[in-house]
């Protein structure tokens, strides 16, 4: 884990110990349903192509789905495979009782209509809650499914600050799966949220204003220590692949969107690239899983 010599350990949020607690909620949670209801939910993963990041993600959550003791499914489609095709497997899944969640892998090929693809997924069981019900549930503080990773950032967010209410926050980035369903989040947590994007004229002054910052923007380490407030807390969702001919000639390193080192010398609390908001997404994902199940069976989630 990068540090720097002013970086406190007590100050780095463990993205990985965090989303291994809620791992062990999810598996109580699984043996609850069954022992209690009979019920085992079920995940299905759905990837088309061979994109090796894709291939990746989508082992490992294959794999911590049946470590939860889940019921596993994965359906593994050529590039080649139509619209049609694509949107009929869905809806076999949105029929199939044995699946409580159905998760597309993104990106798709080129050919495939990314949108129609996810709103062929039942809201109920679109466990991503990339859906535009579920989206929509969310900017009407209805109760529908929460995108992944945001819903891990407001927990890590939660967990360290307890109550966000009246705090300023910028969320950098607006994309429909990170940034924006960020900001809802945190304005139903009662926070006074700005959010910025690649048009925002001066970046370095709205963060410097906020108490937290989330940087979901794909750009290596753009947002820049100086620009963090002392006591702020920072989430980093950027994942960035760049050179480090210091590990030797051709090797690569993750980075994230903030500036790490320098960042952590003004923030209370910080998440790392790699071992921060990343662990968290499948964690949620599972944990998803759970609450679709669980709605889908008139069971109310406190009681297992
Ligand atoms: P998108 O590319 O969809 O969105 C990026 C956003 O950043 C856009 O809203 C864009 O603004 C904004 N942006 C681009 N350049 C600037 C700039 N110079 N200043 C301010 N804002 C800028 O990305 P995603 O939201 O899908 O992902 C963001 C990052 O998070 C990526 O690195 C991705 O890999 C990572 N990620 C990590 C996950 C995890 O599990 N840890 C899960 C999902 C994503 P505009 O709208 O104006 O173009």
């Amino acid at each position: 884990m990068p540090t720097t010599t002013a970086t406190k350990p007590e100050n780095i949020i463990d993205g990985k110990a965090f989303a291994a607690t809620v791992r062990q909620g999810v598996a109580k949670d699984v043996a609850s349903l069954r022992s209690h209801h009979g019920i085992t939910p079920g995940l299905a993963v759905v990837i088309v192509g061979e994109d090796p990041a894709s291939q990746v993600y989508v082992r490992n959550k294959v794999k911590q789905t049946a470590e939860v003791g889940m019921y596993s499914v994965h359906h593994e489609l050529p590039d080649t495979v139509t619209q049609a095709e694509l949107v009929e497997k869905v809806r076999e899944l949105n029929a199939d009782p044995a699946v409580n969640g159905i998760l597309v892998q993104l990106p798709l090929p080129a050919h495939i209509d990314e949108a129609a693809v996810i709103e062929t997924i039942a809201p109920e069981k679109d466990v991503d809650g990339f859906h535009v019900v579920n989206s929509g549930l969310l900017a009407t503080g209805g109760e529908g499914m929460v995108p992944c990773t945001p819903l891990g950032c407001l927990m890590m967010l939660k967990d360290r600050l307890v109550d966000l209410s009246g705090l300023k926050a910028i969320v950098v980035g607006r994309s429909n799966i990170v940034g924006k369903p960020m900001a809802q989040l945190l304005l139903d947590a009662n926070c006074t949220v700005t959010i910025a994007h690649s048009r925002t004229r001066d970046l370095a002054a709205e963060v410097r204003a906020a108490d937290i910052v989330v940087a979901a923007v794909g750009r290596a380490e753009m947002v820049k220590g100086d620009w963090i407030k002392d006591g702020a807390t920072v989430i980093d969702v950027g994942i960035n692949r760049v050179p480090a001919p210091e590990r030797g000639e051709g090797k690569t390193r993750l980075v994230g969107d903030v500036e790490f080192g320098a960042a952590a010398e003004h923030a209370d609390a910080i998440t790392p690239v790699p071992g921060g908001v990343g662990p968290m997404t499948i964690a949620v994902l599972l944990k998803n899983a759970v609450t679709a199940t669980c709605r889908q069976n008139g069971i109310d989630p406190d009681t297992l």
